[in-house]
């Protein structure tokens, strides 16, 4: 007698749609036999790792038939230092996804519900229909708004309720770039119940130069329900180690490090945030090409009449004004990988593109010309 092991399966589980990661381009490659393609999917840093980090990785493969440290001691020591925080707070992940992970097994289950907008970060839903919680999805801002897109603060309010145990903030968001300012989201996170977690998902925060924009890591004294996401594999170039990690209460850290596996974060990934963390100059030179490529890309669109939606992080949302799948594939066929939003984010007509270096930038607007028949 055989079994459907899908139906008996937890039922969030069985209706989950797994994350579709952008497309690697050695798959593409072989693929199309094509070569000489270029990545902009993922959000990661164009200039790659710092010198530092990549310096420091060296020495270690000596090393690698120990165990890690499970405890992470000197990156949370080191975390402590420049966060102004007790390494008791942090909780390190395998990138930050897995402190996300980690916040809906801990604090979520059947007849508990988490909040977030919609277009937010499409980690939240899957997180939250693992453990059958229920998610709550809150109407963005609409068109006519200075933030098109973005959080709509006071909708997100509406939804909770006494069985509210995580709202999930993404900002800057991504796919949209949207941002929410100190006051607002403040005042957001100060009327909400104590009984229920906010969690600010800040994995593009080095890369946002505007004033008003909160480093919420301040309010952490403030608010013992706030929790604080950050990754090393946004602007410190370290995607493929795989390191992120919370601030939070130590009581909620006492948690979140209770359901984490003993060595969530390897060897390498931990010397390699270490050595990340002392790079100021390359953040710095991060952000500059960011925001030269943000500037190049904005400008593109408008003379070509292409809508966007205004970014403050690593990548722009862009209108293509039609089906935005087969200008996915089109571009693939350039030998250039974008991110189609899509179905999923309910932006069927939005490729999303990371910033690149110039010439990558240049290249991707090139290839869309093609595609688009200008
Ligand atoms: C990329 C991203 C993350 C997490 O990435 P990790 O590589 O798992 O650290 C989290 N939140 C948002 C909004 C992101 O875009």
């Amino acid at each position: 007698m055989s079994c459907d092991y899908r139906a008996l399966a937890n039922a969030g589980v069985q209706s989950l749609m797994p994350y579709q990661p952008g497309k690697p381009v050695e798959e593409l490659e072989r693929e199309l036999g094509i070569r000489e393609s270029i990545k902009l999917a993922s959000n990661e840093n164009p200039l790659g790792p710092s010198p530092r980090a990549i310096q420091s990785l060296g020495g270690l493969l000596e090393g690698l038939a120990l165990y890690p440290d499970g405890g992470g001691f000197a990156l949370r020591r080191r975390l402590g230092e420049v966060l102004g925080v007790e390494p008791a707070c942090i909780t390190l992940g395998n990138g930050s996804n897995d402190v996300l992970e980690l916040i809906g097994r801990a604090y979520l289950s059947p007849g508990r519900n988490a909040v977030f907008s919609a277009h937010a970060f499409a980690v939240y839903p899957l997180v939250v229909q693992a453990v059958d919680a229920e998610a709550r999805v809150a109407p963005a801002n609409p068109m006519d708004h200075a933030m098109p897109y973005g959080h709509d603060l006071a909708a997100m309010a509406e939804r909770v309720d006494a069985h509210t145990r995580v709202i999930f903030v993404a900002n800057p968001n991504n796919p949209t770039g949207t941002w929410l300012d100190a006051a607002s989201l403040k005042a957001f996170i100060a009327a909400q119940p104590r009984e229920t977690l906010v969690v600010v998902d800040e994995a593009y925060f080095e890369y946002v130069e505007e004033a008003e924009y909160p480093d919420t890591t301040r309010w952490l004294a403030e608010f013992p329900n706030l929790v604080v996401t950050r990754t090393f594999s946004k602007i410190h170039g370290l995607a493929g180690l795989r390191i992120g990690y919370a601030v939070s209460s130590p009581e909620v850290a006492d948690i979140l490090n209770r359901v984490r596996q003993p060595f969530n974060t390897n060897t390498l990934a931990q010397a390699g945030a270490l050595a990340a963390l002392e790079d100021d100059a390359h953040v710095r030179e991060s952000v500059r090409v960011n925001r030269e490529g943000l500037d190049f890309l904005t400008a593109a669109c408008r003379e070509r009449g292409l809508d966007f939606i205004p970014s403050v992080g690593n990548f722009l949302c862009i209108d293509m004004g039609r089906e935005a799948g087969p200008v996915y594939q089109a571009l693939l066929h350039q030998g250039v990988i974008v991110r189609p939003v899509g179905g999923g984010y309910g932006l069927p007509h939005h490729l999303r593109v990371t910033v690149g270096r110039a010439h990558e930038n240049r290249r991707f607007m090139d290839a869309l010309d093609q595609v688009l028949g200008r």
